[in-house]
């Protein structure tokens, strides 16, 4: 449980952080929170050369909305997250899942941008993102550039950011019909399953739906075949809605662990998206 030898440096802005990537190449790694990368290293993992601390870098924290869109800083911490009445009212989808993550060290250092960086196929947040269809800003040497969140989770701790390229900042539409249902890991506490929905409501029926899991796959996904069937349903109609979340994770080789067979996650599959559209459809 001991990292191999490092160099530390810490960056003084979002600049100063590139230039340091540059510098180190394929020996540099950032550091947020580091509560992935650290006890990655701790289980060598990753044995990155020089850690580039860009935890200290001002302007990169904090949750604004404009009354439509809101828009969050990368090192922003899950306990800002889960503290924010903004997120409780605009996105209680994200402000659920930040909620339920780890315990409260882990939420007081660990960031909403380095959560999404790292890719892993348990976080809660790559399918929160994926039902919210946020945007992530990613700034590199040539300036930045947007990208969906349907593009940035590519696989298992595998996501759309280049080695050279820092993400600062997450956006998305303010979402108060949506919800995360959570299957916590007894001893992890990271989700078996966790189900992100955000739905569209109209005169009494559901307009439109955004399914996604976490936890099922090798990476999060989207459940099209769910948001289809949601898709015109009335609220109220019970039958529908329960009819509409069964084979969610159809087309998706579940994953299996000695906790869980890829057959169980995706029977829980269907239980957590059903949880997830009753809370989504009863905000607060
Ligand atoms: C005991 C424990 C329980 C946990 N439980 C959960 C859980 O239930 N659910 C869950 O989702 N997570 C859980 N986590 C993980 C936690 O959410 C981490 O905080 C998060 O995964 C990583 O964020 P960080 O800021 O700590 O990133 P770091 O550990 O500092 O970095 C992680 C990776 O992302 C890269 N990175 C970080 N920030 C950026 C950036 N802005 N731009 C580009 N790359 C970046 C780093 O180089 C590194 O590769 C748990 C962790 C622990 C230790």
């Amino acid at each position: 449980m001991i990292p191999v030898a490092f160099n530390y440096v810490r960056a003084r802005d979002v600049p100063d952080a590139l230039r340091l990537l540059e510098a180190h190449g394929d020996d540099g790694k950032l550091l947020a929170g580091g509560h992935s990368l650290i006890p990655m290293m701790k289980l060598r993992l990753a044995a990155p050369g020089t850690i580039i601390d860009i935890g200290a870098i001002p302007g990169l924290t904090g949750i604004a909305h404009d009354g439509k869109r809101i828009e969050i800083g990368a090192l922003t911490t899950h306990a800002a997250l889960a503290s924010s009445r903004e997120l409780e009212q605009h996105a209680p989808v994200l402000w659920q899942a930040a909620n339920e993550l780890g315990d409260p060290q882990v939420r007081n250092r660990g960031t909403v941008g380095g959560a999404c960086a790292h890719g892993d196929p348990s976080a809660d947040y790559p399918a929160v993102m994926l039902a919210l269809d946020a945007t992530f800003t990613l700034t590199g040497a040539d300036g930045t550039r947007d990208i969906g969140a349907d593009a940035f989770f590519l696989g298992m701790f595998e996501t759309a950011l280049d080695p050279l390229e820092i993400l600062t900042s997450i956006a998305f539409a303010s979402a108060p019909n949506s919800a995360y249902a959570k299957f916590h890991h007894p001893a992890s506490g990271y989700a078996v399953v966790g189900a992100a929905v955000k739905l569209t409501l109209a005169a009494g029926r559901i307009a439109a739906a955004r399914v996604a899991f976490t936890g099922v796959g090798d990476a999060a996904f989207r459940a099209l075949g769910v948001e289809a069937a949601l898709a015109g349903v009335k609220t109220g109609d019970s039958a529908a809605l329960d009819a509409a979340c069964r084979d969610a994770a159809a087309g998706i080789e579940a994953r299996g662990d000695t906790f869980a067979s890829g057959e169980y996650r995706a029977a829980m599959a269907d239980v957590f998206v059903r949880r997830a559209v009753a809370a989504a459809l009863q905000p607060g």
